[in-house]
């Protein structure tokens, strides 16, 4: 079946190549949705080779396989490989890419798990990695030595929202013939397709935007063929593959990515400028303000903005507690991307791992509230925060 699959032109827009890209030819028994296998092991049927058996942890029943050619095809990448959480995809490429003595560039404002990934488990295993500004790299190809072997960005880091100066990452990184990769999570395949501005690998982490129901852990990897076989590999390896029935539920979910996206974006910007005509908001994080630091940059490289927010209030602590409080629509609780809106503070939720003296220098105050914008009417969010607010 996975021979052929349904091969989608990449002129088609993002919403069809969601639904159809990946689909099984001709339809499984008619079916209109591909169904779950839910089946470890499958029969040796004049299979040649161990390489053509299937096998849930090898990542190639039927599930596996559909979803990977929808994945890659949505975000033009050559192939593409699913893993059982954000982070399994973050540490099998790291650990797939990198070995002792390997010197690694990452960008300072990192998601949590993927800073604390970094000092603790590639220290423990003698590779170094040293942090940049992602914002103003312009020293980075000054920080390349003979070890250098990958620079790790994101495409907008949480919880400030900064868009990653991405094209000087790539340029250096193909200057001096170090891969790229770049945790896409926040902007999604929707707002951008980092393979085709010249990254090598493009990691998600699919619990967020691109399930969007907020009920599974899952994660993805594109890149060009060589990479992704290389990293699942080690996947196979280390075993931390994606169950069918979450695969099936992914699949599902991500039918609906591009529909989602549009209306996240639309209610992300109108609620950003209802918070910064706020009076009792000090300051707004959102990448379509033209008040946000990186918003040239975002206007260029982004077809949209998002639903995340963040916003500092004038009274600090007690007023941000107070405003979770209050809150009736949205509900307080971490993660993101899903079709209810979720209200945390990054400093006990994202953050909690990372160091006071980190967080200072990031500029991520005790205060500060991070939005996930979902599916609900925008008037009656906006409704939520004012009273919220008062
Ligand atoms: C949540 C998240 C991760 C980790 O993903 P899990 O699915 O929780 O393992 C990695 N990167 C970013 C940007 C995230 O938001």
């Amino acid at each position: 079946m996975e021979g052929d699959v349904m091969n989608i032109q990449k002129s088609i827009g993002t919403g069809t190549t969601l639904i159809h890209a990946g689909e099984p030819e001709p339809r499984i028994r008619g079916a209109v949705s591909m169904p779950v296998f839910q089946s470890s092991t499958y029969e040796y049927a004049g299979v040649e080779g161990d390489s053509e058996l299937k096998y849930i942890r090898w990542n190639n029943t039927p599930n596996h396989v559909a979803l990977h050619e929808k994945l890659a095809a949505v975000e033009e990448g050559e192939a593409a490989l699913v893993t059982a959480s954000g982070m399994a995809a973050i540490s099998t490429t790291l650990l797939s890419m990198l070995k002792p003595g390997d010197h690694v560039l990452a960008q300072r404002a990192l998601y949590g798990g993927t800073y604390s990934f970094f000092v603790t488990e590639l220290s423990k295993l003698g590779i170094q990695v040293e942090f940049f500004d992602g914002n103003n790299p312009s020293n980075l190809t000054s920080l390349v030595r003979r070890e250098t072997k990958l620079i790790y960005v994101e495409t907008i880091a949480n919880p400030l929202l900064h868009m990653a100066d991405l094209e000087t990452v790539v340029n250096c990184a193909n200057d001096t013939d170090v891969i790229s990769v770049i945790d896409n999570t926040f902007a999604t395949p929707v707002n951008c397709k980092p393979i085709t501005l010249g990254f090598d690998i493009s990691l998600h982490s699919c619990t967020k935007y691109l399930n969007g129901h907020s009920d599974l852990v899952a994660g993805g990897v594109i890149g060009r063929t060589d990479l992704i076989e290389e990293i699942s590999g080690t996947l196979i390896r280390y075993g931390g593959t994606l169950d069918p029935h979450a695969c099936f539920l992914l699949h599902r979910g991500l039918k609906t990515l591009a529909v989602r996206m549009e209306y996240q974006n639309a209610s992300g910007l109108r609620i950003a400028r209802f918070f910064e005509d706020h009076p009792a908001v000090e300051k707004v994080y959102y990448p379509g303000l033209e008040s946000h630091q990186t918003y040239k940059r975002a206007r260029k490289l982004l077809s949209g903005f998002g639903g995340m927010i963040s916003i500092d209030l004038k009274d600090g602590v007690t007023a941000a507690q107070r405003f979770m409080d209050r809150l009736e629509v949205a509900l307080v609780a971490p993660s993101l991307g899903g079709v209810e809106t979720l209200v945390s503070r990054p400093v006990v939720t994202s953050h909690v791992g990372v160091p006071i003296e980190e967080r200072k220098a990031l500029g991520i105050t005790d205060s500060l509230v991070r939005l996930s914008i979902g599916l609900e009417n925008t008037d009656d969010l906006i409704e939520d925060f004012k009273n919220a607010l008062e």
